[in-house]
């Protein structure tokens, strides 16, 4: 007897149908005789129409009274397929974040899971029941409702599976597994039927969204085994793994292809090139909460130097706001923004071992006469900053580059 816990996404719950068809599942595993802990998203599209209601009712909604508001659409999930499963002759129990007690910091709408109780959940698998939570959410010390970020099930999911010390933790989505790259952009992607903890997380880093970021750090951290399968799809998946040696032998170069539609880039031309100029640019960004990806700086013969960042492009308008009271003291000639750039990145452990690669990787993509506009790099990745209208482009001929394409 096994103890599994099976995360099903926005997608396998989206229709009454749908979560029929996951009843079915759950109850057919039950029946089997493993111990089974289940956790939902909200259906699709829920998420997506709850944060444009908040939008409607107020510019910037508090981030908790948001909480309060995204939470819901978890709740309706584990209600429906609790029903559904008792439909079936299947003892079924549901709980919120906070009725389980995942207790979370206090950071509104991106807040880390700090514990988990067990208790109540070992009693009712112990029972026969199958138990189902409502992912994305938890509560922090004082009660009030949190949220984990946006794909935020995957991580209530890989927690729940430490802390109840389960089998196996089962993504279930709407692939068969983590590809070569998105198999939506890129028809020719491969199926991996393993992938390190290390490349994963870069791959999650970087943008693709089938595993959340923090759902892999806190997989790595306390050695879940993880697992990535089609919803109604038989098949193996992919199995997220520490063990980096056992496949050095076929080890490819290049593992992966990741990228973000969700970047804009901020430059400041013409700043004074003195010591301290680059903190007095980016600290303020800092304190505004606006995160930095990849930094450039340049200078010029005149003595002056320019600084270009990227963001989420969310916070595009806010960085350049804030950068305008910043340097109004500094003298910098000019601050410009760009929201139609995305990121492209090449992930993979054998790159540790192999030279070349960046200059396959730009030769590639200069073939296909596609501008660079920033690099940056890190013992496993490369990434470039391109117009995003070569994103297919750019992802396509690198995948072959690299030897990533189907062979049939
Ligand atoms: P869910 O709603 O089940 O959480 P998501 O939409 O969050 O599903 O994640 C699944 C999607 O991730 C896929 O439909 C696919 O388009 C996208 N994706 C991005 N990169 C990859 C990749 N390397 N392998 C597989 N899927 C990927
Ligand atoms: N419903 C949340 C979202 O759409 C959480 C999740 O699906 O993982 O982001
Ligand atoms: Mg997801």
């Amino acid at each position: 007897m096994s103890l599994l816990v099976q995360k099903y996404g926005g997608t396998s719950v989206g229709t009454v149908e749908k979560i029929q068809a996951v009843a079915d599942k759950v109850a057919a595993v039950k029946r089997s005789g493993d111990d089974i802990v289940v956790v939902v998203s909200a259906m699709s599209g829920e998420t997506n129409r709850l944060v444009a209601l908040a939008n409607e009712m107020q510019e910037n909604p508090e981030p908790r009274e948001m909480d309060v508001l995204l939470s819901t659409g978890e709740q309706v999930t584990i209600a429906l397929l609790c029903m559904a499963l008792k439909a079936r002759g299947c003892d079924a129990r549901s709980y919120t974040g906070t009725q389980v007690k995942i207790l979370t910091d206090e950071s509104h709408t991106k807040a880390r899971i700090q514990s988990i109780d067990e208790h109540n959940i070992k009693t009712d698998l112990n029972s026969g029941c199958v138990v189902v939570v409502a992912g994305f959410q938890g509560a922090d010390q004082h009660g009030s409702i949190t949220t984990l970020g946006r794909g935020g099930s995957d991580t209530t999911a890989v927690a729940l599976a430490a802390a109840l010390k389960a089998d196996e933790c089962q993504i279930y989505t709407d692939v068969d597994g983590v590809y070569t790259t998105d198999p939506r952009v890129e028809p020719n992607a491969c199926r991996l039927d393993k992938i390190t903890f290390e490349e994963m997380l870069e791959m999650a880093s970087l943008g693709s969204k089938v595993l959340q970021i923090r759902a892999v750090e806190f997989a790595g951290k306390y050695n879940v085994p993880l697992r990535v399968l089609h919803s109604f799809q038989e098949g193996p998946g992919t199995l997220i793994t520490l063990d980096e040696e056992s496949n050095t032998m076929e080890q490819p170069i290049v593992s992966g292809i990741a990228f973000n539609r969700d970047e804009a880039k901020v430059t400041v031309r013409g700043i004074p090139d003195t010591p301290g100029v680059a903190s007095k640019i980016l600290a303020p960004i800092g304190e505004a909460n606006i995160e930095v990806d990849v930094i450039v700086q340049n200078t010029a013969a005149d003595n002056t130097t320019d600084l270009t960042f990227t963001v989420n492009r969310g916070d595009m308008e806010k960085a350049e706001s804030v950068l305008i009271e910043a340097t109004k003291e500094l003298g910098v000639q000019e601050i410009v923004t760009d929201d139609s750039i995305v990121k492209v990145s090449i992930v993979g452990v054998g790159m540790r071992s192999h030279a070349g690669v960046a200059a396959t990787m730009f030769k590639t993509l200069a073939d296909e006469n596609i501008n660079i506009q920033m690099i940056t790099t890190s013992e496993i990745k490369i990434s470039v900053i391109v117009e995003d209208r070569y994103l297919e482009l750019a992802v396509r001929s690198l995948h072959e580059a690299f030897g990533l394409d189907k062979k049939d």
